[in-house]
């Protein structure tokens, strides 16, 4: 579609699936389809009153049975046949995705779903995962593994002082940015790496585009958990995996068809509908938790703001820790950060104090989230919360945050201050 090639990200996430093959009504709002199968195409002979089947031949129809396996591009006018190889929206989603990818796009199920899909597709003898990172990855990788002996799990930091090469095998997995501290890597560095077909697939979903092109930057795929900010409005479990070019996106398509890890069309519906104001969605989120983490980690600037910032001990954002690579990378960062208390049970507090942020796992939707991680994650520190950052006006989150803060170091001072009593009667 060289056309869309000149438009900017906003309108084509609004019009790259105008095109589409299937994009065929006149509704201005997508429709949408529930049908799990379709009518073999038919022609009408007015003349004599006939319905005849378009496939008269039983070999034509056997071919294109085949065909559908064999040739999985969402933008065709190919006749739908069974909703596990394709459906009207999930082409058009498949479309506007791509083109935000600047790639080829698959949806799945869930996530967890899309990285099944990657391990499955790539059949690496060497997984080289993050310590950290989303413990759901760590999950896929022991099941994979499972009926596979002989596969290697190594520990990605593991990599990071020595400078050895990738090689072939071996499947790098960046997160980016990381859970639960959004700790960012230099995508071409470790692309460089990735000699003799060693794949670099990176995790994007607390960055998705406009915010980060993780394929420009060298990925050979990208996956998002589009449950996440792409979705945004917590209606819906997808996840993605993009590539650059559409002959593995066939492949991973045709992989899926027998995976059957579709999404399904209502959330595919919904996901569509979300992509088009993913734009302003995702820039104004980046830049209120920018804001925010830049007021929790500075020193107090004014007397109201000196109590309730004394129980954070650090902010963890990459604009905080990273700024010069994520200038490098051209990355606007995350609408997602993490903050640790200076004890567990500040963190823990925080959590059931605040009146906007609701207490809730998950991230990237339209309302902000607080999230305990230790409750998922038992690597993770104690005092960590994960804050992730709605489209609520920033000030007021500011002043939820600050009343919340304040109440939590005023109730665990009485209780010290209680216990110092009980002890000294
Ligand atoms: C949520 C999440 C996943 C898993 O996605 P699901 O849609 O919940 O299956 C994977 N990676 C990251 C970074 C996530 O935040």
């Amino acid at each position: 579609m060289s056309e869309d090639e000149n438009l900017s990200f906003s309108t084509r996430a609004i019009h790259s699936d105008d095109n589409n093959a299937k994009n065929v009504f006149s509704d201005i709002s997508p429709p949408l389809h529930v049908s799990s199968t379709y009518k073999y195409p038919v022609s009408y002979n007015y003349d004599i009153g006939v319905r005849k089947g378009v496939f008269s031949d039983p070999d034509e129809l056997r071919k294109h049975i085949i065909g559908l396996n064999i040739n999985s591009e969402v933008d065709t006018a190919d006749p739908h046949v069974y909703s596990r190889y394709s459906t009207d929206t999930r082409d058009r989603l498949e479309t506007v995705l791509g083109s935000l990818e600047g790639g080829h796009a698959t949806t799945y199920s869930s996530g967890l779903a899309a990285i099944a899909a990657a391990f499955a597709f790539y059949q690496p003898t060497r997984l080289i995962l993050p310590h950290a990172g989303y413990f759901g990855t760590h999950g896929v990788a022991s099941i994979f593994r499972r009926s596979r002996p002989h596969v290697q799990i190594l520990v990605l930091e593991d990599f990071l002082e020595t400078y050895t090469d990738f090689g072939a095998g071996d499947l790098v997995w960046l997160e980016m940015p990381q859970n639960p501290n959004g700790e960012i890597y230099d995508i071409s560095a470790f692309r460089e790496r990735c000699k003799n077909g060693a794949v670099l697939v990176v995790d994007a979903t607390f960055s998705p585009p406009p915010l980060m092109y993780t394929l420009e930057l060298g990925a050979h795929c990208v996956m998002h958990s589009s449950t996440k900010f792409l979705g945004g409005h917590s209606d819906l479990l997808g996840g993605v995996l993009a590539v650059k070019d559409l002959e593995t996106a066939q492949k991973l398509r045709q992989d899926r068809s027998f995976l059957g890890s579709v999404m399904g069309n209502m959330e595919a519906w919904l996901l569509l509908r979300s992509l088009r104001s993913l734009e302003v969605r995702v820039t104004r989120q980046s830049e209120s938790a920018t804001t925010i983490a830049a007021w929790l980690a500075s020193p107090p600037q004014t007397p109201e703001d000196v109590k309730p910032l004394s129980i954070v001990a650090k902010v963890y954002h990459a604009t905080l820790q990273q700024p010069e690579l994520l200038a490098r990378l051209n990355s606007r960062g995350s609408g997602v950060l993490s903050v640790e208390f200076i004890s567990t049970e500040h963190a823990f507090l925080v959590c059931n104090r605040l009146r906007l942020f609701q207490n809730a796992t998950s991230l990237g939707g339209v309302e902000s989230l607080i999230d305990w991680r230790r409750a998922f994650d038992d690597k993770v520190s104690g005092g960590v919360c994960r804050i992730s950052i709605g489209l609520e006006n920033v000030e007021d989150l500011k002043a939820d945050l600050r009343r919340a803060f304040l109440e939590v170091k005023d109730a665990l001072k009485s209780e010290s201050e209680k216990k110092i009593n009980v002890q000294s009667i």
